[in-house]
């Protein structure tokens, strides 16, 4: 496994695997590798020849007030685990390669990004859109993995894919969860003990939910349902609970799958987020 931070190098080694005629795949991440990271970069080994990851804390997806500073870098780490997991090569840039001075051109989806998290994080997607189409452009990659814990984030990355013309294809994968729901995150290290004790409502909260909407309940029924239980932890701030159409995140009035159920919520001064989607034929979550 090689490690390079400069963009002409990592071209280089892509560029050379692609004329072999190899398949590359590429998982994107900010670091702090959890086992949600790693089941991503399983399916591009199983998929692909050559498996790139980024590891970038990329600025520009934070806002003033949010955690860009703390946010956990562990490159050693990371690389220990990367090169466990069959990485063939970690593309950690710094800043200043991926932004140097003078750079103006931003990459935003409209619509889309209106509600869920890019209603409460104003200029966050643009950010996670403008750094996703920097990363496919450099590494070129045949196909991107990215996880269905960030929902919107994934939707929207489609979005990109397809009116932009990228050639490559975007697969989404399940939420890796530790064994009492919690959706893993590299900010679940952020929590306190009681915090940590008291997360696994959230998903507690969104599996009941979707359990209302098996049974005939209304989107906007069964997230009142959900937020009705997340305030009850006293612990918990609610930042928006919504139950939106898989693909065109608009609020859902109807009852019944397609719909997916998300949620943000604060833990302390940390923001969790999580989601269940329901698929029609398969309303079981
Ligand atoms: P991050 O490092 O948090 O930006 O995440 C990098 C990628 O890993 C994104 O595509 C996330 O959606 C994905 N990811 C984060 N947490 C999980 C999880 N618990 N299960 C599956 N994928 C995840």
């Amino acid at each position: 496994m090689r490690t390079v931070t400069k963009i002409s190098q990592v071209r280089a080694i892509i560029s050379s695997a692609r004329h072999r005629g190899q398949q590359v795949g590429l998982v994107p991440t900010m670091g702090g590798l959890h086992a949600g990271h790693l089941s991503l970069i399983e399916a591009a080994r199983a998929n692909d020849d050559l498996v790139a990851i980024s590891i970038f804390v990329n600025p520009t997806q934070f806002g003033p007030r949010e955690d860009y500073e703390e946010y956990p870098r562990e490159l050693a780490q990371d690389a220990q685990l990367a090169e466990q997991a069959g990485v063939d090569i970690i593309f950690a840039p710094s800043v200043e390669e991926m932004y140097p001075q003078g750079f103006s051109t931003y990459v935003e989806v409209e619509e889309l990004t209106a509600g869920l998290c890019g209603g409460y994080r104003p200029g966050h997607l643009r950010g996670v859109t403008t750094i996703v189409a920097k990363l496919l452009n450099i590494i070129q990659p045949h196909v991107a993995y990215f996880g269905e814990k960030d929902y919107q984030q994934l939707v929207v990355i489609k979005r990109i894919v397809t009116d932009l013309n990228m050639p490559v294809e975007i697969v989404g994968l399940p939420t890796v969860r530790e064994p009492d729901g919690l959706a893993l995150s590299s900010r679940n290290q952020y929590l306190n003990a009681d915090e940590r004790q008291a997360a696994p409502l959230l998903y507690q909260a969104l599996t009941a939910g979707a359990e209302l909407v098996r049974k005939g309940a209304a989107g906007p029924e069964a997230a009142e349902h959900i937020r009705q239980m997340l305030d009850g932890e006293p612990l918990f701030r609610v930042q928006y609970v919504e139950a939106v159409h898989p693909e065109t995140l608009q609020s859902v009035p109807y009852s019944g799958p397609p719909m997916v159920i998300a949620a943000a919520v604060y833990l302390g001064d940390t923001r969790l987020i999580d989601n269940i989607k329901m698929e029609e034929g398969n309303n079981n979550a």
